[in-house]
């Protein structure tokens, strides 16, 4: 049976702009306090596997621990125990999970995901491992209210997702990229749950269009 939660800011050791849990080795966070923040969750939950994501739709299969961090923006495995995680500060980390305990895997799906495609990549890859119903959760990531884009950004998404576009609590042109992931996978039909929690609101969790200088979140799955 999968198993999964999302971190928040606190508990960790890291200070100043990334105070308390980082987990997140590329931000200018010094590197000593992200690794004891990584072993302290990894003491609680076991093997961690972390990726290094670009924005990028590669989808790796990672059946081993390694202090190697793959390159990519969602990761699968088959390896009961083994716990995958996307890092995020506004962007949606995604959980997915095949019912039948094929598979899980770990997506980080920004504006930029959502348009490469990267979270139907990542599930072709699952059916190809034989999953054959999948279900996910989205967790908290920055919500409409808050996510002002310019309108070319805002023309070139919603012409591709018409569900995507809406209004900031100011009134400017915004994006829902949860609603527009959530109706992809829909279409897709997999069923997913939602986190109420906006990141730029809510001030537990890192929120790099609120703070620009900051830490990042876990969203963590195992088999
Ligand atoms: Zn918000």
């Amino acid at each position: 049976m999968a198993s999964h939660f999302f971190t928040s800011r606190h508990g960790g050791v890291s200070e100043g702009a990334y105070q308390q849990n980082n987990l997140a080795l590329h931000v200018g966070d010094v590197e000593e306090s992200v690794l004891r923040n990584r072993e302290q969750l990894a003491s609680i939950v076991g093997e961690i596997v972390f990726m290094k994501q670009s924005h990028g739709d590669s989808v790796v299969v990672v059946d081993e621990t390694t202090s190697f961090e793959p390159a990519a923006d969602a990761m699968i495995t088959q390896r009961t125990g083994l716990n995958l995680a996307v890092l995020t500060a506004d962007c949606i980390p995604l959980l997915l999970w095949d019912t039948s305990a094929c598979c899980v895997a770990a997506v980080h799906v920004g504006r930029k995901g959502l348009m490469n495609g990267i979270a139907v990549k990542t599930i072709n890859k699952m059916k190809e491992l034989g999953s054959k119903d999948i279900r996910g959760v989205l967790g908290p990531s920055i919500c409409h209210s808050c996510y002002e884009v310019g309108e070319d950004i805002f023309d070139q998404v919603t012409a591709v997702f018409p569900v995507a576009g809406t209004r900031s609590k100011t009134g400017n042109p915004s994006l829902d990229l949860a609603h527009a992931l959530q109706d992809q996978l829909q279409k897709l039909k997999i069923s997913t749950a939602r986190a109420d929690a906006c990141t730029c609101e809510d001030q537990s969790l890192f929120s790099y269009r609120r703070d620009g200088v900051t830490g990042r979140i876990a969203g963590v799955i195992s088999l």
